[in-house]
């Protein structure tokens, strides 16, 4: 695998020149080869990859092992831990739109975990679509679910019809260029919609204790770095307003953490997203991770939500 990696202005303000965060990283999650680099823009605080893959080989650091691509673990744990996830996003998703939508779009569906589970709870009386950058026929629902599914890029897709909520967990740190795919979506969301999305928290008390080994930073498959600060101002850029944004309890954030430092340190073979390395060290981290949320106000992950403006702002 060759990889193309490039230097890149702020994906925000175009300014060409931000401050590096330290040296540059390597993969210590997936060991996709190559150095990558973190920088601050000095003009409006956007924290991205500044030196990462181009967009040709980006799509090559997800490789055969990402979770996307293979089939999803049969551990039956594992399953009760993605069903229960599924249903506290549910409920969570019904809570900050108000009522239960007519149609709901989500980016990045991935192995279709979330899309699987409201088919099967809201049983045809919203209208589900999906849309991912690549479409795994591994993950096919049962036709009975009614779901489409539309292979693109999420900036450019033209769905042919507006959706009354978009939904997108952990996506947006993915995509290259997070302006023209939110101002796409702003395009696709009816004017009373929702966009409720999910992003790592750059301000997770995990990363400052594991460093180069937190679970949030993924390099090089991660390209931006939210705080709930920097992620107003993209949404603002882009026609949305930030309605809200809240602490979502996932003890993924410090057990992912711990098992990359411990496979990184011991310079294991094994991945740190194994199930029996990544189930005991999640219940072990369950209880720590509560006490971040709910006495420290902190945590690995935040979810948001914002509603469209009359028109996008330039
Ligand atoms: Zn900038």
């Amino acid at each position: 695998m060759v990889l193309r990696i490039i230097d890149v202005a702020c994906p925000i303000c175009q300014c060409p020149d931000p401050q590096p965060l330290g040296d540059p990283l390597t993969d210590v999650e997936n060991r996709v080869e190559g150095r990558y680099t973190i920088a601050r823009c000095q003009v409006c605080q956007f924290i991205f990859l500044s030196r990462r893959p181009d967009a040709e080989s980006l799509n090559q650091c997800y490789g055969q092992n990402y979770y996307t691509a293979v089939a999803t673990p049969k551990n039956r744990f594992r399953q009760f831990l993605y069903a229960l996830r599924a249903r506290a996003r549910m409920h969570r998703l019904l809570r900050l739109h108000g009522r239960m939508p007519q149609s709901l779009l989500e980016v990045g569906h991935g192995n279709m975990e979330f899309l699987k589970f409201l088919g099967q709870q809201f049983k045809g009386r919203c209208q589900l679509t999906g849309t991912d950058i690549k479409i795994h026929a591994i993950h096919a629902p049962d036709p009975s679910f009614n779901i489409r599914l539309v292979e693109g890029d999420v900036g450019s897709l033209n769905l042919g019809q507006s959706f009354e909520t978009i939904v997108m967990y952990d996506v947006l740190e993915h995509i290259a260029d997070p302006l023209i795919a939110l101002r796409n979506l702003h395009k696709h969301l009816e004017p009373q919609g929702s966009l409720i999305g999910q992003v790592p928290n750059w301000n997770s008390v995990w990363r400052h204790g594991f460093s180069r080994h937190w679970s949030g930073l993924q390099i090089p498959r991660h390209q931006n770095f939210f705080t709930a600060k920097t992620l107003r101002s993209l949404l603002e850029k882009t026609g949305f307003q930030l309605v809200s944004v809240h602490n979502v309890y996932d003890p993924g954030d410090l057990s992912v953490s711990f098992c990359n430092w411990i496979t990184d340190t011991l310079k294991l073979q094994t991945l740190s997203r194994r199930s029996w390395f990544f189930i005991p060290a999640t219940l072990l981290a369950a209880g720590v991770v509560a006490l971040q949320v709910f006495l420290l106000r902190n945590s690995g992950e935040i979810e948001f939500k914002a509603v469209p403006l009359s028109s996008i702002i330039k």
